[in-house]
């Protein structure tokens, strides 16, 4: 079967990678570099860890399918979600079987960059930091010869497929899938496929590590509480801590342009890291900017209208490897993978 992939991020490549194994014949068309949009950069966080039990089970199957991609891509150091809201957490982690300790800021257990927050904190054991510079070279390898650079402007089905316009273009493949990441929307409503739309500026900044910082640290996801921002946090490079977070709606909306919205991003997290983290000196050193919708929650969403397959949801990095498999038995089968999460 010839099937097309719109977009090289981390799910499309997985998808590819997953498709060639099955022994199917497959074109990724990536307008860019692949993993260069929502996927760039050097690390994310793994958890089990989320408010809905069939996302905790999600997750673990994601966490056994890396394994077999290579032990290295996740660094098994656990991850921390902190806040009032850290017991609902627990309650998913309980109802999907799920090995955690709900404890005080002051636990022995804990090895975060801060000597207190507003607790309760989940400590989620499987947790850690993905290395996507890894997964990076793993799977451009494998998909090596399969990936064509080239913008896709519009998926067209007629009688002999699906028809895949490209500039001046046009291939025809028996299925396709729409992985394009920020470009989805505009892709699958030629289709007649909605997704939601709307797009904000996101801003990931890195600090250097304090010496005396716990060892080896966890990643950490902080709720919002009491005016302090919701953040996500985790070690990106050896002495590099990143830290990303919920920045006032207005200052991120689209309307506001990147540069303010970069600007005011990094003004944030570096008033919240020389406030609230001791062990993390507040001076930048690199930052990572993506899009990122804001009507989107840390569910997976799939949609099929005929020949045409298409997934989106927010926080998919670490579910990449299960998605690859999901999306390439459903693109072979005709099928559409349930909704998982906030949707499901
Ligand atoms: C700073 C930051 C921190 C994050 N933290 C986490 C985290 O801790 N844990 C986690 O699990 N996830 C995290 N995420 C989210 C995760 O990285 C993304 O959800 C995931 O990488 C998305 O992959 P994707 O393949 O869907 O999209 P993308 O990587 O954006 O890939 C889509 C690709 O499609 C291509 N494309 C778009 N339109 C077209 C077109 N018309 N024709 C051809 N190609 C097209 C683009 O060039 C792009 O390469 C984070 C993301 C960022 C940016």
């Amino acid at each position: 079967m010839r099937v097309a992939v719109i977009g090289g991020g981390v799910v499309g490549l997985s998808a590819t990678a997953a498709l060639l194994r099955r022994g199917a014949d497959v074109v990724c068309f990536e307008a860019g570099e692949p993993m260069g949009e929502r996927s760039a950069g050097d690390t994310r966080i793994f958890r089990l860890a989320h408010v809905y039990p069939d996302m905790v089970e999600l997750a673990a199957r994601s966490r056994a399918l890396f394994a077999e991609w290579n032990p290295e891509f996740v660094d098994n150091v656990g991850t921390v979600v902190s806040g009032p809201g850290a017991g609902a957490w627990a309650d998913a982690m309980a109802a999907a079987g799920a090995a955690h300790e709900l404890v005080d800021p002051g636990s022995p257990l804990l090895r975060l960059p801060a000597r207190t927050f507003p607790g309760p904190a989940l400590i989620d054991p499987a947790g850690g930091v993905i290395r996507v510079d890894l997964i990076r070279a793993f799977l451009t390898g494998m998909t090596t010869g399969h990936v064509r650079q080239a913008h896709v402007d519009a998926l067209e089905e007629t009688p002999a497929g699906v028809r895949v316009i490209s500039g001046a273009e046009a291939d025809t493949f028996d299925t396709a899938l729409i992985c394009a990441g920020a470009g989805t929307s505009a892709l699958a409503a030629g289709v007649g496929i909605t997704t939601p739309p709307a797009l904000e500026h996101h801003l990931r900044v890195s600090f250097p590590i304090r010496p005396a910082a716990p060892e080896p640290l966890q990643c950490w996801i902080t709720e919002p509480s009491e005016g302090v921002l919701g953040t996500y946090q985790h070690r990106a490079a050896a002495d590099t801590w990143a830290v990303g977070g919920d920045i006032a709606p207005a200052l991120v909306s689209w309307e506001n342009g990147r540069p303010a919205a970069e600007q005011a991003s990094l003004d944030a997290l570096t008033a919240y890291v020389a406030e609230h983290l001791p062990f993390v000196d507040p001076h930048p050193t690199a930052t990572i900017y993506c899009t990122h919708n804001p009507d989107l929650g840390d569910g997976l969403q799939f949609a099929r209208q005929g020949r045409v397959l298409t997934t989106y949801g927010e926080n998919l990095m670490k579910f990449a490897p299960l998605l690859g498999e999901m999306l390439a038995r459903s693109s072979l089968d005709d099928t559409t993978p349930a909704d998982a999460g906030p949707q499901g």
